[in-house]
């Protein structure tokens, strides 16, 4: 057997439910000492399976799991020493802030000058001590979530595990509590996994991220590494918005040239390995505008269909039959001229930032 060398490690970790649905097929990854990695993917593609199984709450079917260099699989829930932040916040309704947070601590019947110690701690921290006296109803959706970190930091577990923690919160509150949680996590350099299906969260909080679809992972990488190099056409189109302009088409295998009705890009700088059936991927901000009357092979000619003002940028849609879902998506830059919806209007990609997948298997070539 290989040596641990991740702080989590999970090894072919597979799960099937009891009426043999395969949610979870073989995943591995690992989180280091004090990594923050973020599960994605759509609905259903297993993330919370995933995140229950480390915490121990549904049994595993195969693989292992290891926590700070232990095999965990047959330890109960309680003695994995991790800790679960829900989306519901699951607070006692009837006991105080300060009782919630106490909760894991008193059960543990710790003495008392150490359960307040670390109770005031947690609340400093959250900036939440002025409500240790409230129920959880008498809190803002935020305050609630703030106490249930707070019951989950008091246990100074090895593992945060949060799933999908924000999702009950207003959009201007999801993007703070985004960020105080992320520097809570650089404060507390504590290992967490974190379960999402909101692409932004994902970028902007992970060290790393795991990309799931159907139960399998299609990439582990950087959030950098993620948006610059997908490794399958699926993650090209889960992480970036507006989505990635997606074009089937062919390469000569003899003069590296994507073509697809009529439009063409030359791949040769790019050292295109293979000719075939293929994907292009371009994404809004490396398509440029450009005039109709000079337009020529390598550019598309559409209508304006769709204008989007987001006042920090302006995206563009223009109809084009050939590409995915029927139109281009274009990033303006502030120099722009922004057309008006039914102007005919030139794109042409530019050199760097172009995608190539393998049609049939969606993987990367490019
Ligand atoms: P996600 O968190 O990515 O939305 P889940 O892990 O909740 O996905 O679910 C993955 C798959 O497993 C889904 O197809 C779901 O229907 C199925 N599933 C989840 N929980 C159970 C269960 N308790 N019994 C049977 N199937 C389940």
């Amino acid at each position: 057997m290989n040596t641990v060398t991740s702080h989590l490690e999970l090894r072919s970790v597979s799960k099937t439910y009891v009426n043999g649905a395969d949610s979870v097929r073989g995943i591995s990854f690992g989180a280091a000492q004090g990594e923050f990695v973020v599960l994605v993917g759509p609905s259903g593609c297993g993330k919370s399976t995933t995140l229950r199984m480390i915490a121990g709450l549904e049994e595993i079917t195969g693989g292992d799991i290891f926590i700070a260099g232990k095999r965990v699989n047959d330890l109960h829930p309680k003695d994995r020493d991790v800790a679960m932040v829900f989306q519901n916040y699951a607070l006692y309704p009837h006991l105080t802030v300060y009782e919630n947070i106490a909760f894991p601590l008193t059960i543990r019947k710790t003495d008392k000058a150490t359960v307040d110690r670390e109770v005031r701690a947690a609340t400093e921290l959250l900036a939440i001590t002025k409500h240790l006296d409230r129920k959880p109803k008498e809190l803002s959706g935020g305050e609630r979530q703030r106490v249930a970190l707070g019951r989950a930091i008091v246990r100074k577990p090895q593992v945060f595990l949060f799933d999908e923690p924000l999702s009950n919160l207003d959009a201007a509150l999801r993007t703070e509590m985004r960020v105080e949680l992320k520097a809570l996590q650089r404060r507390l350099g504590t290992t967490m996994v974190y379960v999402t299906h909101d692409q932004t969260e994902a970028m902007t909080m992970g060290d790393k991220i795991v990309v799931m679809n159907k139960g399998q992972i299609e990439q582990t990488a950087t959030p950098r590494a993620i948006y610059d190099e997908p490794a399958t056409a699926f993650v090209a189109r889960f992480l970036g918005a507006p989505t990635i302009n997606m074009i089937a088409g062919t390469v000569d295998a003899a003069t590296k040239t994507f073509s697809s009705n009529g439009f063409s890009v030359d791949l040769s700088e790019l050292g295109a390995k293979a000719g075939g059936e293929v994907i292009l991927g371009v994404r809004p901000e490396h398509l440029r505008p450009g005039r109709v009357q000079t337009a020529d092979a390598h550019s598309i000619v559409g209508e304006v269909e769709l204008v989007e003002r987001l006042g920090s940028a302006t995206y563009c849609h223009i109809g084009c039959a050939f590409a995915e879902r029927g139109r281009l998506a274009l990033t303006l830059r502030p120099d722009d001229d922004v057309p008006n919806i039914g102007d005919r209007i030139a794109v042409v990609p530019t050199s760097r930032g172009l995608h190539l997948f393998d049609a049939a298997s969606g993987l990367r070539i490019l």
